[in-house]
This record gives C-alpha cells, sequence and structure tokens, in this order.
C-alpha cells in the first residue's frame, strides 16, 4: 500500500488537547436493530463534545449508492447531521461495504469525506488513518476485487443500474461471502507486517489506525528503530467499541450490549 500524504487534510477546529472519537465496522444493517440503537446512542453521548468523529469505513453493512438512504438508514443520517450541527467535525473514510457513500451522504449529514490512507492532524500528531483493507495482501482474491470495484468506470456503471438491482446484486455479493463461514461474524484476514510497515515508512508517521479487521488491539512495534503504534478499531457485531484520543493518550473502550 502507498500512502498518500495530503497537505489539505482538514483540521477541525477547537480548543488544545480536544478529544478525538474514532469507530470502524459498525456494519449497520436491518437485520440488527441493537447495533443501530447502540451506535445512535454513541452518536449522543461518546461522539458529542468531541473534536472530530473520525469513521474509518464499514459504518453500513453494504451501500449500493446515496439513493438507497431510506428506510432505518434515515435515522442514522439524522444523528449525523445532528452531531455536525452541533458543532463536531465528521470525517469519513470508505471501506470495502461503504466505498459507494459519496457526495449526497456528506450533503445530507455534514460528514466529510477523506481519501484511504489520509494523515489526520491531530493536535501536534499527525496520524494515518486507513480502512485496513488495503494492508490484507494475503488475500489476493480479495485485492483483485477492490481494484477493480474502485475505479471510477466500474462505479460509474453500477450507480447507473437501478436501486433495486444494485440492492440484488449486494445480497448476492454478500450471501456469496457468508457461503464461507458458519459463523454470523464474518471473518476477515489480519493485516501482511510488510505492509504496515511499507506504510509507516511512507507517510513518516508513528502511529497508524484503522479497522476492517475486526480485532480489535493496540499492537507496538519498532520500524528503523524508532517506536511505532498500530491502533486497530473493534466491529460492532455483539458490542460497540470505539476509540478516544484525549490529552494526546489513546483509549479503546468497548460497550456492552
Ligand atoms: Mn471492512
Amino acid at each position: 500500500m502507498t500512502a498518500a500524504p495530503d497537505p489539505a487534510t482538514p483540521r477541525a477546529p477547537g480548543p488544545a488537547s480536544a478529544r478525538y472519537v474514532f469507530v470502524s465496522d459498525v456494519h449497520l444493517d436491518a437485520a440488527a436493530p441493537d447495533a443501530q440503537w447502540q451506535f445512535l446512542e454513541f452518536l449522543r453521548t461518546q461522539a458529542a463534545g468531541a473534536r472530530a468523529l473520525y469513521i474509518l469505513g464499514d459504518l453500513f453493512e453494504a451501500w449500493v449508492g446515496d439513493d438507497d438512504a431510506g428506510g432505518e438508514r434515515a435515522a442514522v443520517l439524522t444523528a449525523l447531521r445532528e452531531l455536525t450541527a452541533s458543532g463536531v467535525a465528521c470525517f469519513f473514510l470508505h471501506g470495502n461495504r461503504d466505498f459507494l457513500i459519496g457526495e449526497d451522504f456528506c450533503r445530507e449529514t455534514g460528514c466529510q469525506l477523506l481519501p484511504d490512507p489520509v494523515i489526520a492532524q491531530l493536535d501536534d500528531e499527525r496520524v494515518l488513518l486507513t480502512h485496513g483493507d488495503a494492508f490484507c495482501t494475503d488475500d489476493h482474491a480479495y485485492q483483485e476485487l477492490r481494484s477493480i470495484v474502485r475505479t471510477p468506470v466500474w462505479q460509474r456503471r453500477f450507480l447507473a443500474l437501478p436501486l433495486s438491482d444494485r440492492q440484488l446484486l449486494a445480497n448476492e455479493a454478500r450471501a456469496g461471502s457468508r457461503a464461507h463461514t458458519t459463523r454470523s461474524v464474518p471473518q476477515v484476514m489480519d493485516v501482511n507486517a510488510a505492509a504496515v510497515t511499507a506504510a509507516f515508512k511512507a507517510a513518516r508517521v508513528r502511529r497508524i489506525i484503522h479497522g476492517h479487521t475486526h480485532r480489535p488491539a493496540v499492537h507496538d512495534a519498532l520500524v528503523d528503530g524508532q517506536p511505532v503504534q498500530r491502533i486497530v478499531l473493534g466491529a460492532w457485531y455483539e458490542q460497540g467499541s470505539y476509540l478516544v484520543r484525549e490529552a494526546g493518550n489513546y483509549v479503546l473502550r468497548t460497550l456492552p450490549r
């Protein structure tokens, strides 16, 4: 993976040493109302008053276009709009499930779409943020699929299909993915260590925050003799999970359901 340092990375305004909140892999879905209820509560409580909320992808189990924002999703968009209207900057990176989130979603919620990966300036620290699927280079079949569906040509063609066709195709893709496991919680291949090291070097950062693997943890390591840290966010299948940065300290927290 090649990191793309973005000098124009937006920096949220606010007092020094503010609170930053990170979340990913909520996998919101009509079939999981408990997770949705918990996420709405999270937006009203833990995320409220933060300088910024970073959503690092896979907020939704599937997203086939911004015209597919009806039903139970409307409540999520409204809650995000209320959060951003209250002064919390909300940034969104695409996951592998919701990479078709676009400008209409951002207009309705007040969220700002960031490229993946991106370097965020958190107080005096530069941190690389990414969904994490690009690190899973050992999963060759997935990386091949990713390289196809992330092209503008593929996305234009897909989004030109009627909504019902897109929903049908997404359901088929998910059924195919589920067929590989007997558990309801999908197992995701872990990151490739060399890909992570390369990202630390290319971005010249000491910290990376990502999700996708559903293996919440804080990994300390050395790159070129320098201490680095990789923080992995957790998924919301069985409980809530988020990361908070306060006064420069990071804490991974779970929310019992
Ligand atoms: Mn993912």
